[in-house]
């Protein structure tokens, strides 16, 4: 996130207003200003107690996928995440649900994901499920407001409060989705417990390093009861927890740790991801200055040493510097999507959606199988074989870290990976603070809302992240006046907007461009983001094809084997496999970084029934390159490769003398073996 880019947010911010007329005025009214979306208006700390976010998310299933997304939501619902509590004791047999399994963070962190999955996706047999635990869970609540399986006298013991910060976050969604007072009530019942527990136990370990995560359902529970003891807990929250801030002074954070290093707390990469939305949540009880400018700084700064292509930064499980062998758990790309959608939520800044998409639609599809069965722990950049790999060279991981399966290395991912896509879902839209409505994302979905009292819907039909054109039909069942706010990504220059059969109207790249108007009967707007070919540069110098959103990596035949079969809970369609290449991967690519666009060419190909597969991929990149002998598999992993291994300036270097081939690529998601970083050769 540049100050360049912040800046033209700035400005285009400030010119879109200007370009849709006046702002609305009167009461109720807030106008879109230069500060980063932020509005002003009837939403100070004095009058409400907390700050109201730039755009406010629409409530749980208000918004519905259609299309390849709608797709992609069945095939999850049909795979592991709707499925997990059916036979995965950890979670099926949760002391949470009355069982006598883990009763910790894995049976909240599946119904973080579960609830909105089966409510988005309508899905009859989950909510079922879901509603008989919440049921189980909101019953065996104690007198005193704890949970069921804390202990009798967890007051007096020392304890960990995260998986009560977890699970008051998952109520707070089952109680928007379903209305069910009596889960509102036990939110309030186990906020107020904790209020009083935490003069006896501070904070300490995960609570300590994710007490924003509490914030959560303490602003939801405000926003609905107006008691002000939860603001005072989530001040007694931000003051018990790691202050981000000062830790990112320290410095120790830009330091990849290093292979077989120590873990950390301070550099969990999952801490960090999460971390990211601490200041968005923070700057909502009082606004200080420097919560606004520190999110932008955070990130700036994992981007600067751990920054990743596909829109993460490396953490295996600690912070890990730039090389893409290095690799990144999955909890940490679904963490940093909620962390986005946080972020844009508050600030209102359109680089935080931007980076939304990037990680939606190249980071979570990557590491998912297409079936969406089975899950890795780390994913790869450079990922050109997935071994059981003794030989590994994670800095804290084990050697099933990047096995496409049930649990590979760690259970974690396996009860948290379930939040990305349906989480994405509901935040492709929200609502302005003037009774308009903003495009976040963009991806075939229908979402309703009320303007004024007058019930509107908008449908985009798209087949985007893979095209260029999005068509928004926007339906109001009276005359309303209201804003549509439209993102318009930073890559996006060309950027237009025609409104039904109006001229065609220029659109900045990196703003929010809103069109003020009265809105009646069916209006159709044909959106379009021209998407051009960008060569990026990374480690060792190495080339990255991006284009639009996607990042392109080398399509690898792949074989897949099935392992570890003799182990519990592993008999298919929910079995561990090995992943290994069937075609060569050591490729440089030929072309002139300066100019892609003329030594690539893109060839859309229909979105497939899996949309992120090798063979779903909706587009195609087509490119020249040589093979480069000399790179190889070390330790089971592609080798590490510096430019003076392909110098091909240097006519003795013997690799500038294999032969160009026409290469495929496809869009990173849609890989499940790839090489993405590409040295460059002779052209
Ligand atoms: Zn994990």
């Amino acid at each position: 996130m540049s100050d360049i880019n912040r800046r033209d947010f700035m400005t285009t911010v400030a010119a879109g207003v200007a370009a849709a007329g006046s702002a609305a005025t009167g009461a109720g009214a807030a106008r879109v200003d230069g500060s980063g979306g932020q509005t002003t208006g009837p939403r100070t700390p004095a009058q409400t107690g907390l700050v109201a976010p730039a755009f406010t998310p629409l409530p749980l299933g208000a918004i519905r996928p259609s299309g390849w997304l709608q797709r992609q939501l069945r095939l999850q619902a049909d795979g592991l995440s709707g499925h997990l509590d059916e036979f995965w004791p950890d979670v099926g047999q949760s002391q949470w649900f009355g069982g006598k399994a883990e009763g910790w963070e894995r049976a909240p962190y599946w119904l973080d994901g579960a609830i909105p999955l089966a409510w988005i996706a309508n899905d009859a047999p989950l909510k079922e499920r879901i509603t008989r635990y919440v049921d189980h869970i909101q019953k065996s609540q104690r007198a005193d407001g704890w949970y069921g399986p804390y202990p009798v006298d967890a007051v007096a013991k020392r304890y960990d409060m995260w998986a009560i910060l977890l699970a008051n976050k998952v109520m707070a969604q089952y109680h928007e989705a379903t209305g069910d007072a009596r889960v509102l009530d036990a939110i309030v019942r186990s906020l107020r417990a904790m209020l009083q527990g935490l003069d006896r136990t501070p904070l300490y370990a995960w609570g300590r390093f994710r007490w924003y995560e509490g914030l959560v359902p303490v602003f939801y529970a405000y926003e609905r009861t107006k008691e002000p003891w939860l603001l005072d807990l989530a001040r007694k929250l931000r003051t018990q927890g790691v202050d981000f801030e000062a830790l990112y002074r320290t410095g120790d954070l830009t330091i990849p740790t290093p292979r077989r290093g120590l873990w950390k707390w301070t550099k969990h990469i999952v801490n960090t991801a999460m971390a990211t939305k601490a200041s968005a949540l923070s700057w909502r009880i009082d606004q200080r200055p420097s919560d606004r400018a520190f999110a932008t700084h955070m990130i700036d700064l994992l981007d600067r040493h751990h920054g990743q292509v596909n829109g993460m930064f490396a953490g295996d499980e600690c912070l890990a510097g730039r090389n893409p062998l290095q690799g990144t758990e999955l909890c940490a790309v679904v963490e940093f999507m909620y962390s986005l959608e946080h972020l844009f939520s508050v600030f209102g800044d359109p680089v935080f959606a931007d980076r939304l998409e990037r990680v939606a639609f190249n980071a979570l599809p990557a590491t998912l199988s297409p079936d969406m069965w089975s899950h890795q722990y780390d994913q790869q950049v450079n990922q050109v074989q997935c071994t059981i790999n003794p030989d590994h060279q994670w800095s804290t991981n084990g050697p099933e870290s990047n096995l496409f399966g049930l649990e590979p290395n760690f259970g974690c991912c396996t009860s948290n990976m379930h939040q990305g896509w349906p989480k994405f879902v509901a935040h492709l839209w929200m609502k302005t603070p003037d009774e308009g409505l903003a495009a976040v994302a963009y991806a075939p979905c229908r979402a309703s809302f009320q303007s004024r009292g007058v019930p509107v819907t908008v449908e985009v039909t798209t087949d985007y992240p893979f095209r260029e054109a999005v068509t928004i039909a926007v339906s109001a069942e009276r005359a309303v006046k209201f804003p549509l706010v439209l993102r318009v990504p930073a890559w996006a220059d060309g950027a237009t907007v025609r409104v039904a059969d109006g001229p065609v109207h220029p659109m900045k790249a990196g703003s929010l461009h809103r069109l003020e108007r009265e809105w009646s009967g069916i209006v159709r707007l044909d959106v379009r983001f021209p998407m051009r070919a960008k060569a990026t540069t990374h480690y060792n110098e190495a080339v990255a094809i991006e284009r639009g959103p996607l990042v392109y990596s080398l399509k690898i035949g792949e074989a897949w084997t099935q392992v570890n079969a003799d182990k519990p809970h592993r008999e298919l369609p929910h079995g561990d496999f090995e992943v290994k290449p069937t075609t060569p991967w050591n490729y440089g690519l030929a072309l002139d970084p300066q100019r892609p666009d003329a030594d690539i060419r893109f060839e859309e190909q229909p979105v497939g029934a899996r949309p992120f597969s090798p063979d779903g991929a909706g587009m195609r990149a087509h490119v020249k390159g040589r093979r480069i002998p000399r790179w190889n598999l070390v330790r089971g992993w592609a080798g590490e490769i510096s430019p003076a291994d392909v110098a091909w300036s240097d006519p003795s270097v013997p690799v500038s003398s294999e032969p160009l081939q026409d290469l495929t690529l496809i869009p990173y998601g849609c890989t499940n073996i790839r090489i993405t970083e590409f040295p460059r050769v002779k052209p």
